[in-house]
């Protein structure tokens, strides 16, 4: 008996588990982690090709039955079975990530992997179809959001395989797709968190202007404090002491708020003045302020981040 909320769908189509496992190129030198390995129709596969196998499984009982699967065959020895939800599980190194991933950890699993201190070479994971053509996306794109840019930023995707959804016992809601992830090596010396707090403030609506998504009080308020403990630490920017020295830093600005539905003008003072003055310069020279985020490629959020860190606006 499945329990479908943990996202059990065994792939019964022997053809296509072997060819999810052939896509990983497993060297006999390489150590694999098998997310939500199941019963253990793509567990074996990986056990005749690679040095070790980490399978980590969050069902007691589907791990028993994968032990049962391999006892007193030889490949029991390079089998270790972590018994535990993998998003929960500090995870030791392994070269290549495999995964029939249960649907509900699909967005925390490719994170996880892109925040490895040493990813792994390759990863092929399947994914419910449209989670899959998320990653993949591209500006423009209907489907183009926060997870396309993010992921594309820190790794390359390539689609490798459409699975239908009786290939499956029992079979899915939807269609799936098998993805590679090759994560980008050396890693782009971007903060993680500053990367994801910018596209988080441009991607809360994705078809309006990047500059709407910074009329609100609460993104304000944050970037404010922000700025606050950079110049403690760090003092005035080369554009403070310019705005000090011709008289505008003490002047007051009028701020827009705009909460989706309608706007309204609020006074900024102090801090709050200087910090809007920077926000509303940096999307003016950057020429990003009136651009869509759904049309923007990792590239101009990257520009848009350095404009900000130079005039000391941080995101997290
Ligand atoms: N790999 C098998 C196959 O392809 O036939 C089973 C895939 S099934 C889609 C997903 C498996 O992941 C299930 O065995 C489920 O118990 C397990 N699972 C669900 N959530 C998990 C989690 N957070 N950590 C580890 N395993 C999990």
């Amino acid at each position: 008996k499945m329990n479908t909320d943990l996202g059990q769908h065994i792939l019964k189509n022997p053809l296509v588990a072997q060819g999810i496992v052939d896509k990983a190129d497993i060297k006999p030198s390489d150590t694999v982690l098998e997310v939500g390995p199941g019963t253990g129709n793509l567990t074996v596969r990986i056990l005749e090709k690679a040095r070790k196998v980490i399978a980590v499984e969050m069902d007691p009982r589907m791990a028993a039955e994968l032990t049962k699967r391999v006892q007193g065959k030889p490949e029991q020895k390079k089998l270790e079975i972590m018994l535990g939800d993998c998003i929960k599980t500090d995870l030791p190194y392994f070269d290549i990530c495999i995964s029939n991933t249960p649907y509900q950890i699909s967005s925390p699993l490719v994170f996880k992997l892109l925040n490895q201190p040493r990813p792994p070479r390759v990863s092929i994971l399947m994914f419910q179809r449209e989670f899959a053509l998320r990653l993949l996306a591209r500006p423009g794109d209907t489907l183009y959001c926060r997870l396309s840019v993010n992921v594309q930023m820190w790794a390359k995707v390539t689609h490798i395989m459409k699975v239908g959804r009786n290939n499956f016992r029992p079979p899915p809601q939807v269609e799936s797709s098998v993805v590679r992830i090759e994560i980008k090596q050396p890693r782009p010396q971007v903060d993680f968190n500053e990367w994801d707090g910018l596209l988080r403030i441009c991607f809360v609506r994705k078809n309006r202007t990047i500059s709407a998504g910074f009329k609100s009080a609460q993104v304000m308020a944050i970037l404010e404090k922000n700025y606050k403990a950079y110049l403690s630490e760090y003092g005035p920017t080369p554009d403070d002491i310019e705005a000090s020295q011709n008289g505008e830093a003490d002047q007051d600005v009028e701020m827009e708020i705009d909460d989706g539905n309608s706007t309204k003008k609020q006074k900024a003072t102090g801090l709050s003045a200087v910090v809007l003055r920077k926000v509303e310069r940096v999307l003016k020279q950057t020429e990003m302020g009136e651009k869509r985020s759904g049309k923007c490629d990792e590239t101009d959020f990257l520009k848009l981040l350095y404009a900000f860190h130079k005039v000391g606006i941080h995101f997290a």
